[in-house]
């Protein structure tokens, strides 16, 4: 089962990975974007980590729609509301049990990562972290382990692609050949999903 101290030690370790990793999302956003992505998230999971640190949510329900709140109200681009509305849709729908199964997560989680498509009208394929969210939730069902290396295989599906949505889209052909950065930063998320539930409390 999966209680509200798995999804902060979630939250925490994607924070920590995504300060490890700032520098690459900003260059890669550098180069069909406009170089912020490592600092728009840095920012926004910083304030999560700090957030659910001080109002310490009892549910995993609450703990993600906390984290989602703070994402949406932090970072600056089109990444915050997506990915606020992935954590808060995903939240949503774990309801206010104190624990969840794995496959409960795995069913919000796809409920999340349909909320993302519904609001930036993205699509597999277009080139956005779509491309690591949806093999990742699809993968998620069988383990935790499976749906980072989707994740991570997705976003690096992303390089030959062109970006038909938001600002890499504005390059037009000239996006092909670079990954995109919020395929990466999802495949992140999912791996640090896959590292917390191996450290304990994914059983
Ligand atoms: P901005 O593009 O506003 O500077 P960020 O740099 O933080 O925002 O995030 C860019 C990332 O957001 C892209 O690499 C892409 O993965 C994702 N993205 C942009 N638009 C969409 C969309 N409509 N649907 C899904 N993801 C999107
Ligand atoms: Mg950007």
């Amino acid at each position: 089962m999966l209680d509200a101290d798995f999804f902060r030690r979630w939250m925490a370790a994607t924070a920590a990975s995504v300060e490890r990793e700032a520098d690459h999302l900003t260059e890669l956003d550098s180069a069909i974007g406009d170089a912020d992505h490592g600092s728009n998230l840095q920012r926004g999971f910083t304030a999560v980590t700090a957030a659910v640190g001080k109002d310490a949510p009892a549910t995993p329900g609450a703990v993600l729609t906390l984290a989602g709140r703070q994402l949406i109200s932090t970072v600056g681009g089109a990444s915050g509301p997506l990915y606020g509305t992935l954590l808060r849709r995903t939240g949503k729908a774990l309801g206010e049990e104190a624990e969840v199964t794995p496959d409960q997560f795995a069913q919000a989680f796809a409920a999340g990562v349909a909320a993302v498509g519904q609001l930036g009208g993205a699509q597999a394929g277009d080139k956005t972290m779509l491309d690591a969210l949806l093999p990742a939730a699809q993968a998620l069902g069988s383990s935790f382990e499976g749906a980072a290396n989707a994740a991570r295989a997705g976003a690096e599906a992303t390089v030959p692609l062109q970006a038909r949505k938001g600002r890499a889209s504005y390059l037009g052909e000239r996006s092909i050949g670079h990954q995109d950065p919020g395929a990466t930063s999802a495949a992140l998320l999912v791996e640090a999903l896959a590292r917390t539930a191996a450290d304990g409390g994914g059983a």
